[in-house]
């Protein structure tokens, strides 16, 4: 192989890479300016009890209003956010705009879900913005829940496993979100009391389609039952899976098929619909069997 080849062919890595340096480089400074000039927003979905119909509350998502590329989904800047330590201000601002706005629904039985990120517990002072985010806006701790993946209790298990201990002491619940999708989600059941779990979306796109992922989510609903901890399913797509869920006796169930993320006026429009199609699910269960 010619020198020369060899060489062209590192000046197109490197290249690659600047042009991925660049683009993270140009969102990280994106992100400031979306701190600032409030750029991000919450978006909220629905999750209803599987067994009444009934809204239980909605998981806040964050989304990024981008002055030139439209609204920008997590995926896209989370992780940067992540590396850059910009997780820490925006985390705190969704843990705080989540309690403001879910202090002012009208409705207020319904629970608001945030997702925090690892980094968030990498200041050590997480519990008091918790504790501080409830008193400013009023919020009931009730009503408050945080979904963490495991990937939180790979590392400093001891102390993140405290702090969660005094999040959960004030009355917020914690929920397992992802769950399945890791390499050992079962043995960080025993290491935390968590009220809730939710079924990976991968999980639930399988069903009725692999006769495995229907023994392996009936028998996480199982689990779930034992341990005396909620189950949610998340990314619920089709009324077929929503009857198996329904048969497994999973609790909660939360999907484009009863909504996308979007403002909470939306979803409290449609709710009787979605409560009355959701009684229709069971009924449709009950005459099959
Ligand atoms: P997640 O917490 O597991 O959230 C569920 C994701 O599945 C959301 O994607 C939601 O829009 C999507 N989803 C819900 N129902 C369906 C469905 O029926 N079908 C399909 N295909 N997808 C469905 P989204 O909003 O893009 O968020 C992606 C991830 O970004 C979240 O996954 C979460 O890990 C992270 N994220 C979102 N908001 C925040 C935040 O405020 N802070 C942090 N740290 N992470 C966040
Ligand atoms: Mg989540
Ligand atoms: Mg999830
Ligand atoms: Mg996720």
């Amino acid at each position: 192989r010619a020198k020369h080849e060899g060489r062209s062919t590192f000046c197109w890595y490197t290249q690659d890479l600047d042009a991925e340096a660049q683009k993270r480089k140009e969102i990280e400074q994106g992100l400031v300016k979306a701190l600032k000039f409030d750029q991000l927003k919450l978006k909220y979905q629905p999750q209803y009890a599987l067994s009444d119909g009934s809204l239980k509350g909605y998981e806040a998502l964050i989304r990024w209003e981008h002055p030139t590329k439209g609204m920008m989904r997590p995926d896209s800047f989370i992780p940067i956010a992540e590396d850059t330590g910009l997780i820490e201000d925006i985390g705190n601002w969704v843990l705080e705009q989540a309690c403001r706005e879910a202090a002012l629904w009208p409705n207020s039985n319904r629970r608001v879900a945030i997702n925090m990120s690892p980094a968030q517990f990498a200041a050590g002072d997480i519990q008091k913005r918790v504790a501080r985010a409830l008193q400013s806006s009023g919020l009931d701790p009730k009503r408050l829940e945080i979904e963490i993946t495991e990937s939180l209790l790979i590392s400093n298990t001891d102390s993140v496993v405290h702090t969660l201990r005094q999040i959960r002491d004030m009355g917020v619940s914690i929920a397992m979100d992802d769950f399945g999708t890791g390499y050992s989600s079962l043995s960080y059941l025993s290491l935390f009391p968590f009220d809730k779990i939710k079924i990976d979306k991968a999980f639930i796109q399988d069903l009725g389609k692999e006769a495995s992922t229907d023994a392996i989510v009936t028998s996480i609903v199982g689990l779930g039952r034992s341990l005396n901890v909620t189950i949610t399913a998340e990314g619920v797509e089709t009324e077929e899976q929503a009857i198996l869920l329904r048969a497994a006796g999973c609790d909660l169930i939360q999907g484009y098929l009863y909504g996308k993320p979007d403002d909470v006026k939306v979803h409290e429009t449609v709710q009787a619909d979605m409560t009355a199609k959701i009684r229709s699910v069971k009924k449709t269960w009950a005459t099959q069997s």
